[in-house]
């Protein structure tokens, strides 16, 4: 099965395309003195190009893990993380490290922007890492960060930013190389009702502008029903819930 996906995923799909994001069978436990503290325990779960997913579930029950795992920077116990229909838990790390680079954005409740450097700097660096020329990388982040109103704030240092600015900027960081996935972990946790609304609103633009799919962990059921679908993790396995 290496390299493509099992059809259990594409039961009650579209035919065609691969999901961007494909768990299959997934678990994850960690030791404890006695047995394991299981986490996830067999999780099925798709998104789709061009979908948004708000997870949505108490603290404890997973969510970071379950991201972290979907976003290759943990291995899961057991089971297959497919990104675009690629099977992932045969590769080395520097083969995750290179997917991950190329296909996964990520953007955490705290910015963990780049300090010393400039909105536009932070947006310009992964996409250097990339490989990208300096002028290719600043007109990619010019736009990006105009398209999430920052316009005005390129040469602005995190410091000299607002919380929902600096979460901008670390939106459009998370997307400079035009990954596949996006996963957020509680990206407006530290923002106050009102700035989190709209940090929201950029994303879903940005998202529907862009194709990406896109697994949000959020508090606020507010804000996860703007998205296309609202899952939870319940007994060790993410379930629909609208
Ligand atoms: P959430 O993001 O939903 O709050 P987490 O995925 O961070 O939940 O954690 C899920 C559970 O796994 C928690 O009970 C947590 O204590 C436990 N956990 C997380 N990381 C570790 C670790 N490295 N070692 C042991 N237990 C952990
Ligand atoms: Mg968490």
């Amino acid at each position: 099965m290496t390299g493509s996906v099992t059809d259990d995923a594409r039961e009650t799909q579209p035919p065609g395309d691969y999901p961007a994001l494909f768990l299959h069978a997934v678990e994850r436990w960690y030791p404890q003195r006695q047995g394991r503290l299981e986490i996830l325990k067999g999780v099925e779960f798709a998104v789709w190009p061009g979908e948004m997913v708000a997870l949505v579930a108490p603290s404890g029950t997973g969510k970071s893990t379950l991201l972290h795992v979907a976003g290759l920077l943990e291995r899961p116990d057991g089971g297959e993380v497919y990104i675009g229909g690629n099977a992932t838990a045969h590769m080395d790390d520097a083969g995750r490290t290179r997917l991950r680079r190329e296909e996964i954005g990520f953007v955490y409740q705290f910015h963990h922007l780049l300090p010393e450097l400039s909105a536009l700097e932070n947006v310009v660096m992964p996409q250097l890492i990339r490989g990208l020329s300096a002028k290719e990388a600043k007109a990619r982040a010019s736009e990006l960060l105009g398209f999430l109103g920052l316009s005005e704030r390129l040469d602005h240092r995190p410091a000299e930013l607002s919380g929902g600015e600096q979460q901008r900027v670390a939106i459009a960081r998370a997307v400079a190389n035009a990954p596949r996935v996006l996963l957020a972990d509680e990206p407006t946790g530290n923002l106050d009702p009102h700035t989190s609304a709209h940090v929201f609103s950029t994303l879903i633009a940005l998202v529907r502008a862009s194709g990406l799919a896109a697994l949000v962990a959020t508090h606020n059921f507010d804000l996860a029903r703007r998205m296309d679908r609202v899952v939870t993790i319940r007994d060790g396995l993410v379930i629909d819930v609208g």
